[in-house]
């Protein structure tokens, strides 16, 4: 996505220094900056996150015929800067926490900080079965928005049973001429609004109590080596690509020694997003009991930011 980044000067002090830039981190640079507070975001990827990923957010207060996941990622990004937050492209590396003299360290350079908001999101889960590394780009993907015109009039595969899964497949069935859905139980745990729909379209087909156990192919995929979970029968499903949409894990290693994780990996706050290190906040996926929307993403940037305002007033 080409966004006009204001490029903010490394080794520079701030008051607030946001970690991430998805709909958590731009949320609290928005808040951040209306309060005027000398604020920089650090993005290691794309502004918007992982909801650039999303095709269609239709659940997002405001956009009654849904938006797309880029445009809403870019929306909140301009209204963040137009009140003066400068965004950074660069990889955080560590935080050196140092009350009121936070060190963040960065590809781009020092910076020091008052307070930090860690809103560093979370990366796709992988199935972690042999072909999977190795097909990558060649018919394995994590992505329907960004790979689905690939497999046009093409059999593929997606994994998972959660809305991310069937989202992923309601998009797909739009290029592909079938798409099976490979799940490990009998049931889903999407919401039923998004059943209703995979279940109404023809090429849509799920493929219950299910585990993809190999992803074979020679050169480029050609087909899944499928067990059943309740008879272990063994099952060959010839296809042109495979889509994993198993859920994700939190982008926390870097936080490891310095916060309090959960036995996922999610950073352990309280209701105010305060992590154990005073003025040092998390807020959205990677935050413990986070409910992983884009609307609660943002609003637990906006709690972290007011969180960080009170603070920063002692
Ligand atoms: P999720 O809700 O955690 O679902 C993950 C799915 O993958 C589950 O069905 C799980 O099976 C399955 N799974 C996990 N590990 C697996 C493995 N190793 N092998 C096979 N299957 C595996 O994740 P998600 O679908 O990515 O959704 C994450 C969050 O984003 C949710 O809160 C969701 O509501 C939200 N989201 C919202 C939208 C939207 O448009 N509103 C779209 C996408 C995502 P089990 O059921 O057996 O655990």
């Amino acid at each position: 996505m080409s966004l006009r980044v204001k490029q903010a000067n490394s080794s520079q002090s701030y008051q607030v220094v946001i970690i991430g830039g998805g709909p958590a981190g731009l949320s609290a640079g928005l808040y951040c900056s209306r309060s005027r507070f000398n604020t920089v975001l650090i993005e290691q990827g794309i502004i918007g996150g992982q909801i650039t990923n999303a095709e269609r957010v239709e659940n997002y207060p405001g956009f009654p015929k849904g938006i797309s996941g880029i445009e809403l990622g870019r929306l909140i990004h301009e209204q963040a800067t137009s009140y003066g937050l400068k965004t950074l492209l660069a990889e955080v590396t560590l935080v050196v926490p140092d009350r009121n003299r936070n060190v963040i360290k960065s590809s781009e350079g020092d910076f020091i900080a008052e307070s930090v908001i860690i809103a560093s999101g979370s990366q796709f889960r992988k199935l972690a079965v042999p072909g999977e590394d190795r097909y990558v780009g060649k018919g394995v993907s994590y992505c329907a928005t960004c790979d689905a015109p690939l497999f046009k009039g093409k059999t593929v595969a997606v994994v998972g049973g959660g809305d991310s899964a069937v989202t992923e497949a309601l998009y797909l069935s739009k290029f592909a001429s079938s798409v099976k859905v490979i799940h490990r139980r009998s049931q889903l745990r999407a919401s039923k609004i998004f059943e209703e729909r995979a279940t109404a379209e023809p090429n849509i087909e799920f493929i219950w109590d299910t585990v993809v156990t190999q992803i074979e192919g020679d050169g480029a995929v050609k087909q899944l080596r499928l067990k059943n979970t309740r008879n272990d029968r063994i099952s060959i499903l010839e296809l042109a690509g495979v889509f994993v949409a198993i859920g994700s894990k939190p982008n926390s290693a870097q936080w490891r020694e310095l916060l309090a994780l959960d036995e996922e990996g999610y950073i352990v706050t309280d209701e105010l997003m305060e992590t154990k290190i005073p003025g040092v906040f998390a807020a959205g996926d990677v935050r413990h009991n986070s409910a992983r929307q884009a609307i609660t993403a943002a609003g637990d940037g906006a709690t972290a930011a007011i969180s960080a305002a009170r603070f920063l007033s002692f």
